[in-house]
């Protein structure tokens, strides 16, 4: 039997910032350097991986780095310094015809006038209510009406959120967008609608990325500090007893520790419990996610979406929601004269690959950034099976009936599938750190 004091599952960015943080402290608390991490695939990273076809590099869709917190700041700098780079964001939505700057809500400008003003007209009159009385949405649908009004309601927020989630916003609450949806005031809307553009809304006015090989290379020089023999890749755990704090691992090794730390999805977490009690059984029954499917596109042809990083596609013709462009953020990332994209479509729409390729293809032509079908040297599918946690009716008592349990067992669920949450690659550092400085 081995012996850890923190035993880590998952060898993404929780896990990977886990370990490194329990490394550094371990220089002045010895027995803080006691852990092991498992992780199921032959390489760490989990969604910050870079995969390379013909030169092009693709991140497992866009995955651009918004830093908010002084310690992760300063956490990035030491594993990366130069090789980080800063990038201002441009960004776009297509809608109505028309190219316009995000978010929509704060750049109606440009749309055509009989939008605008539905829009602009639906906001004042979102505002006016709001004065009269605090806010008390029953779901998203119905918050996007009360705080943005019909219009922008109509017009972006439910035909792209339909898409993003794969179900009716109304099924939804809007629990998960107090960070993500930027929220402008009246005045802001006003002044977006004449055309005043504010490049700094939003949380991800910046991103940070490598200079060089992807969002990968961030994940690979954390993991270049972790000592090779404290991890075991291509390695799961087959089965946990919580209450003796011991897990089976598939290598038939049984593992005792003192704190589980887990980034591996919920779900999947509690399925491995042989002692789990049927209330966080049930409790679990109840999660749910969107799983996404996204096309990797190797175009041979500079500048495709112009100098755009990401553009949101609300309309209904197509059925993505998302189109992006790596190469667009560094040059690097596609041969020379070329672009390497990602174009994101919610796994439960139903159109089949074949009919979603077509339709990007449609969409770029349109634009005309793409001519002959030849320039296409990649047009691969990928699946992401844990994408977007649903934040349904039953959220928040399932995670308060799992998570305190798991508290008490000392099992650490961190992460954006670990926690079950909507959270972002900063998010997933902090956990780890948080934790290792805990302990
Ligand atoms: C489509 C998409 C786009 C995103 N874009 C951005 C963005 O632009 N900016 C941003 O900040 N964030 C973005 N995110 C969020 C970001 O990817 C996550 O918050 C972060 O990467 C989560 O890291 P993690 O380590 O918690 O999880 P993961 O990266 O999922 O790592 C979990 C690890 O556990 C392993 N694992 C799973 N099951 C088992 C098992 N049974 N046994 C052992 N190991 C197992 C996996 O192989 C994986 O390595 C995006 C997410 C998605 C889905």
């Amino acid at each position: 039997m081995l012996q850890t004091k923190t035993l880590i599952f998952g060898g993404g960015l929780t896990g990977l910032s886990t370990a490194y943080h329990l490394e550094k402290l371990a220089k002045t608390r010895p027995e803080l350097g006691n852990w092991l991490l498992i992780e199921r695939d032959n390489q760490l990273g989990g969604l910050t991986r870079t995969e390379i076809i013909r030169g092009y590099h693709f991140d497992h869709t866009g995955h651009w780095l918004h830093l908010r917190h002084p310690e992760m700041k300063a956490f990035v700098n030491d594993v990366m310094g130069d090789d980080m780079m800063q990038v201002a964001r441009k960004s776009r939505i297509w809608s109505h015809g028309v190219l316009t700057h995000f978010p929509f809500q704060q750049n109606l400008h440009g749309l055509p006038l009989d939008v605008v003003h539905e829009c602009l007209m639906g906001a004042v009159e979102a505002a006016i209510d709001e004065a009269k009385a605090p806010m008390d949405a029953a779901n998203f649908k119905d918050f996007c009406l009360k705080r943005f009004g019909k219009g922008i309601t109509d017009r972006f927020m439910v035909p792209y959120n339909t898409k993003l989630w794969g179900c009716e916003p109304e099924e939804i609450t809007a629990d998960w967008c107090s960070r993500f949806l930027p929220r402008p005031n009246i005045s802001q809307i006003a002044a977006g609608a004449l055309g005043i553009v504010d490049d700094q809304a939003g949380y991800n006015a910046h991103f940070t990325y490598p200079r060089k090989g992807g969002i990968e290379a961030f994940a690979s020089r954390i993991a270049g500090y972790l000592p090779a023999d404290k991890v075991k890749l291509s390695t799961t755990p087959v089965s946990i007893h919580f209450g003796n704090r011991q897990v089976t691992l598939s290598s038939g090794e049984v593992v005792q520790y003192e704190h589980l730390v887990t980034s591996i999805p919920l779900p999947e977490l509690l399925k491995l419990a042989t002692d789990l009690p049927d209330n966080v059984r049930n409790a679990n029954s109840q999660l749910r996610c969107t799983s996404l499917r996204y096309l990797n596109y190797g175009i041979k042809r500079a500048n495709v979406l112009d100098d755009i990083q990401w553009l949101y596609v609300p309309e209904n013709k197509y059925p993505f929601y998302r189109i992006g462009s790596f190469s667009n953020a560094v040059a690097s990332l596609a041969p020379e004269n070329s672009s390497s994209l990602y174009v994101e479509v919610a796994n439960n729409m139903s159109p089949t690959d074949d009919e979603v390729k077509a339709s990007v293809r449609e969409f770029l032509r349109e634009h005309k950034w793409l001519g002959d079908d030849a320039e296409v040297e990649v047009e691969e599918v990928r699946h992401i099976k844990y994408g977007y946690v649903i934040f349904d009716a039953n959220y928040f008592s399932a995670k308060e009936t799992i998570l305190p349990y798991l508290f008490e067992q000392n099992v650490h669920s961190l992460g954006r599938y670990g926690a079950w949450v909507y959270a972002s690659m900063e998010d997933a550092l902090m956990d780890g750190y948080a934790f290792a400085r805990g302990l």
